[in-house]
């Protein structure tokens, strides 16, 4: 069925020319967007069938329309582990080590049940495309566990297929208990992209490879992932240069910094992204830059756990693919898609001054960046024949009140809220603010009662 949004008081399409078109309205058939435009200029085939019934008709009255924000980086399985007291004031390699042992406790419906919690907080507050890095798998949990979830939530997906072979007994931080061969990586990798990877345009789901980071796998496995992903077509992800001794780490086991390191490796290029890269250098810069290496910035996680503060100043400057992540809920405990626009704004302007970041380049970071880091050119804008991914926020409400000058950068400086409607790939998941794919509070018991299992099974009753 056509569906036909209408008299948004702004839609922000980040087309070419970054219009934002008052009293704005859309038209979507299936997975497509199909015109883009102000109301009183719908074309007349459309404005019958809104008078006769023939669409679906969303009425966007009081709202800001705008692309789906896409999410590039997060564990969500760890949404069973949030502000858990002893990794509360840690940095990353103590946080890990903390953690470590209470995930090899995880199961195949936790993992299912908190991709679906996770999923969820996503969508309702305005992401519409998300990756997931898992890369644990203990008691025979799959990617198959959230690539399921994923599915029954209506969620456009790039399932990344995390991997940990280092264990603490060959140098690595996990512990052995968490870590797989590196054969059986390889065989469940290329099972996964052969059942599951849709390169197709308005795909809903691909696959990515991605070895978890430089401390827990080896030189072979990052190798032997790239060639595998690039004979498919497939993307890569994996964390880099995210704190002072992951650097330290790298230049300590191979003698190279992050970048270096990387590109050794293979780990560059326009199909590959890595996660944070707080702490890469100018040269590292510059090879991002060369070779369309994306990066995923995820603001609050680098506060959480004192990473520092990105250079993505210096990084879009240089012509660097940046996108945001909220990183796993147990170093972010809020994933809020707009609320991490909005950290990213505040925490470089912290690290460089009021200049270094407008609200409508955060907006288009969520948007335009995560979708150039994830290698599409089918969603983060509104355009003829772009997928039909779009979120409406409702600017009637305490949060906003004074701020109609500018809807559009309220988003960003007001408090983040939650969407009113969002859909994906040209089906409603949210309306009036209530999830339509899952029954939410079933979901939020189960997730409960499996975080508390988590917790005792780790402590051994
Ligand atoms: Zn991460």
């Amino acid at each position: 069925m056509t569906l036909i949004a209408l008299n948004a008081d702004v839609l922000v399409t980040m087309d070419a020319q970054r219009r934002e078109i008052r009293d704005g309205a859309l038209v979507a058939d299936g997975p497509a967007v199909q015109w883009v435009g102000a109301t009183a200029d719908l074309p007349p085939q459309y404005r019958r069938m809104v008078d006769d019934g023939t669409a679906q008709v969303l009425d966007m009255r009081g709202r800001v329309v705008m692309p789906g924000l896409v999410n590039t980086h997060h564990h969500m399985y760890q949404s069973l582990t949030r502000a858990v007291p002893a990794a509360q004031d840690a940095e990353l390699f103590s946080w890990l080590t903390n953690l470590y042992m209470l995930w090899s406790h995880l199961t195949p419906e936790m993992i299912h049940v908190s991709t679906q919690t996770a999923m969820a907080e996503l969508m309702l507050s305005g992401c519409t495309t998300t990756s997931d890095h898992l890369y644990l798998y203990p008691n025979g949990a799959r990617l198959d566990d959230s690539i399921a979830a994923a599915q029954q939530m209506g969620m456009r997906f790039h399932a990344a297929r995390g991997s940990m072979s280092l264990g603490r007994s060959k140098g690595g931080l996990p512990p052995d208990a968490v870590v797989e061969e590196e054969e059986a990586i390889l065989r469940d990798s290329l099972r996964l992209i052969q059942q599951y990877h849709d390169s197709a345009r308005h795909s809903m789901l691909r696959v990515v490879l991605a070895p978890c980071s430089p401390f827990s796998v080896t030189r072979e496995l990052m190798r032997e992932s790239a060639v595998l992903a690039r004979a498919h077509g497939v993307s890569l992800h994996t964390h880099l240069a995210e704190n002072d001794n992951d650097v330290a780490f790298s230049r300590e086991k191979f003698g190279l910094t992050p970048a270096q390191y990387a590109e050794s490796l293979g780990w560059v290029g326009p199909d590959v992204w890595h996660a944070h890269c707080v702490k890469l250098d100018a040269e590292g810069i510059a090879l991002f830059a060369r070779t369309g290496t994306g990066v995923a910035h995820c603001p609050c996680s680098n506060m959480r756990l004192a990473s520092g503060i990105a250079p993505v100043r210096t990084m879009r400057d240089a012509g660097v693919p940046v996108g945001l992540g909220v990183d796993g809920s147990a170093s972010n405990d809020g994933a809020h898609m707009l609320g991490e626009a909005r950290q990213a704004l505040l925490l470089q302007r912290v690290g460089h001054g009021p200049a270094a970041m407008g609200a409508r380049e955060a907006l288009e970071i969520a948007t335009l960046g995560g979708a150039r880091v994830l290698g599409r050119d089918d969603i983060g804008a509104l355009a003829p024949g772009m997928s039909a991914d779009f979120v409406a926020f409702d600017m009637s409400g305490v949060g906003y009140a004074g701020a109609g000058h500018d809807p559009v950068a309220a988003l960003v400086f007001c408090t983040p809220t939650d969407v009113s409607t969002s859909v994906i790939n040209g089906r409603v998941v949210v309306r009036d603010g209530h999830l339509l794919t899952a029954d939410l509070p079933r979901v939020l018991t189960r997730h409960r009662e499996l975080a508390r299992t988590l917790f005792e099974r780790a402590a051994g009753h």
